[in-house]
């Protein structure tokens, strides 16, 4: 029997926030949800980790780091060092005390021109530096209204995952790309039909073990008042949060929601 997952509620900065800011996010997130050893003090909580901007990670590494809160970056390189201007290594990230590194999230997809491939090495050198890969997958509106969503979401799971990757965790995060910052959430149906297909697909094609242990993540307008019935579906293991994730009020509330499922108060 493999171990249960636990329930991640992930939140993702993008473009917002920097040192001043991250840093005073990251004190009151600290002192909402932490004891002073840094310990989550509600039972039944889900674990909790923010992706800021590049520039803010060393200022909530500097809060976070050694309690139980996670923090990771919001893309990586897949080369270790090199002439690559602009480009951040996974290793740094793992010298800053990352656990995560987001791979192939949709606005890097169409407005950086991340490939399925780039997402294939970026993800094998992100578990190769010891740090998790959160890998983002999911279909467009015209994609979906064409019923060609699982044929999407296939084609990058398979690309990103098909040569065995190298041993280590990586999460899965779908997020249509119709409901990212849209206020539009997938229904719980519409999530669960999808997240069920993903671990299928893992069990099928890497192992029953991956399958069962992968941690999937929905992602697509996630609120305090939306998140209780996604969690319910048994193939959601949590959230990657974009707006919500940028107040600690409404950030722990998405927990809150997780929580209360998990202690069975919904
Ligand atoms: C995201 O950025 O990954 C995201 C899901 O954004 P939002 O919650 O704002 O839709």
């Amino acid at each position: 029997m493999s171990e249960p997952r636990i329930p991640l509620v992930a939140g993702n900065w993008k473009m917002y926030k920097g040192p001043a800011e991250a840093r005073a996010f990251a004190e009151e997130l600290l002192r909402q949800t932490t004891n002073d050893e840094g310990e989550m003090t509600k039972a039944g909580n889900p674990e909790l980790a923010v992706f800021p901007p590049f520039t803010a990670l060393p200022a909530v590494a500097e809060i976070l780091r050694g309690t139980s809160i996670s923090y990771g970056g919001q893309n990586c390189h897949w080369e270790s060092s090199g002439a690559f201007t602009g480009e951040t290594a996974p290793g740094f990230l793992a010298e800053l005390g990352c656990q995560y590194v987001l791979v192939g999230h949709s606005e890097r997809r169409s407005l950086f021109g991340e490939t399925d491939e780039t997402c294939r090495k970026k993800l094998a050198a992100a578990i190769a530096a010891g740090i998790e890969p959160v890998l983002c997958c999911g279909e467009t509106l015209a994609e979906r209204e064409a019923d060609r969503t699982f044929d999407v979401i296939e084609r990058q799971l398979r690309a990103a995952l098909a040569d065995p990757p190298p041993p280590g965790r990586f999460t899965v995060a779908y997020e249509p790309v119709w409901a990212i910052g849209t206020g539009r959430t997938a229904t719980p149906v519409q999530a669960g039909e999808v997240h069920h297909f993903i671990r299928e697909w893992l069990g099928r094609n890497i192992s029953a073990e991956i399958g069962e242990r992968t941690r999937l993540l929905y992602g697509g307008s996630v609120k305090p008042d939306n998140f209780g019935e996604l969690m319910k579906q048994p193939d959601i293991d949590g959230a990657l949060v974009g707006g919500a994730s940028l107040q600690v009020t409404s950030f722990c509330s998405i927990a809150g929601a997780a929580r209360s499922y998990l202690t069975g108060l919904i």
